[in-house]
């Protein structure tokens, strides 16, 4: 035995730094005195004062737009986003295929269709299909940047002018990620973003609103902050000032403590960009001459967020090895957060997409589903290995053991088949 024996095979695993491997967000002192100082100051705020206040206005200098609702979570915030954008009854949302649900669910209450067009084999909308999908119902089209990874932001840009559509984004997995120098989530009429738990930025539980547009950013607040905020930002003689105090009657509101804790991680934002930029960059310089393995083909416009390192599997140089007996004999080498995409997923694969009806009165099973579903988000996602991307110095090594680990088992693949 030497060693080139895969662990899957007896042999000694490349990674013995005991698990786990990745973590987020990273929690740091000043992170502690945040929550534990907004803890002594208020639990609850019911309007744009304080934490929630600091917090918007440091998005909205971070991103450069005009307006920044925090919400609950990146759900609401979508939700939100959509009812402001006046997304109604019987109108039409193009949305990738291949994205995380909530992407696209909450057009389900506002008694829109989500209509779903497939990616290209980057795992990007696919602007030829998203054509062959505008309808007279079609009122907007939504960018996601999976992975943190920048859609092309001038097709999109052009697309949405060309149709007439509303640009949207979901920049849940790309914050402070960039096309040609602008930042993702200032592209269109308006973004959502969550702050949840392992996105680039965190507040545990959280999400937000950016947008330019003032009358958008009203109905953001009317949607899912009533009262005091309404009545306090909404100006007294404007139209839509008279709902205020309930606005459209949910209640979408951030925890004080969760913005405490994304405004102490904004503070370190661009250093964890930075720190997964060149981790990243470590990675796939490594990654790149492996075979069965492809690295992301990046245009030079873009600036990645790395909310992970979505690699292609490629069978076909491996002998036809399945990827989860590679992914086996790679956890068995001990590069345990090596992980296959769960939740983010080809979405008509979801009961909810399939047979709306069967929750939601009123939508007919298969609305808009093609009879043969989406070959490439359907393959993107059967191919993909995600990996995390370290920010911090001190775990390149992790980072390098990993891509050891994936290096072994791809050269030694024979053994396997
Ligand atoms: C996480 C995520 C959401 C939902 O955000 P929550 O804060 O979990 O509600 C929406 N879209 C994408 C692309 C996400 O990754």
């Amino acid at each position: 035995m030497n060693d080139s024996t895969l662990a899957l095979l007896g042999g000694a695993p490349a990674i013995t730094a005991s698990g786990p491997h990745f973590a987020w967000p990273p929690i740091t002192e000043a992170d502690r005195r945040a929550v534990d100082r907004q803890l002594e100051t208020a639990v609850s705020i019911p309007d744009r004062s304080g934490v929630v206040a600091d917090l918007e206005d440091a998005l909205a200098s971070y991103f450069g737009v005009r307006h920044v609702v925090t919400t609950c979570t990146g759900t609401a915030a979508l939700h939100s986003m959509y009812a402001a954008a006046g997304i109604g009854p019987g109108d039409e949302v193009i949305i990738p295929a291949l994205t995380f649900h909530a992407t696209a669910t909450p057009l389900f209450h506002l008694g829109a269709h989500p209509v779903l067009a497939d990616v290209d084999e980057r795992g990007r909308l696919d602007l030829e299909e998203a054509a062959r999908r505008v309808t007279d119902r079609t009122k907007a089209v939504v960018a996601v940047h999976l992975w943190g990874l920048p859609e092309d932001m001038d097709a999109l840009t052009s697309f949405a002018d060309e149709h007439e559509l509303m640009l949207l984004e979901d920049g849940s997995h790309a914050h402070g990620a960039g096309w040609n120098r602008q930042m993702v989530g200032t592209f269109g009429t308006a973004s959502a973003f969550s702050l949840n738990g392992p996105k680039p930025l965190s507040a545990g539980e959280g999400g937000f609103v950016a947008t330019d547009d003032t009358e958008l950013y009203y109905r953001v607040l009317l949607h899912g902050q009533y009262n005091k905020r309404c009545r306090r930002e909404i100006p007294a003689a404007h139209p839509l000032a008279r709902f205020a105090v309930t606005g459209m009657g949910l209640k979408l509101r951030i925890h004080p403590l969760a913005a405490a804790l994304a405004r102490a991680q904004l503070t370190r934002l661009e250093d964890h960009l930075a720190g997964r930029q060149a981790v990243a960059a470590r990675m796939c310089a490594v990654l790149d001459g492996v075979p069965g393995i492809s690295v992301p083909d990046l245009p030079a416009a873009t600036r990645p967020s790395w909310y992970a390192l979505p690699l292609r599997y490629e069978p076909a140089e491996l002998d036809g090895l399945p990827i989860e007996r590679f992914l086996d004999a790679l956890h068995a080498e001990g590069a345990t957060e090596a992980d296959r995409p769960g939740s983010t997923c080809p979405l008509h694969t979801h009961p909810l997409f399939r047979t709306p009806g069967a929750l939601l009165p009123g939508y007919a099973d298969g609305h808009g589903l093609p009879a043969d579903g989406f070959p490439a988000a359907e393959h993107v996602h059967a191919t993909t290995l995600k990996l995390p991307v370290w920010h911090h110095e001190g775990d390149v090594r992790l980072a390098d053991a990993y891509t050891t680990a994936i290096t072994k088992v791809a050269t030694n693949a024979k053994d396997l088949t």
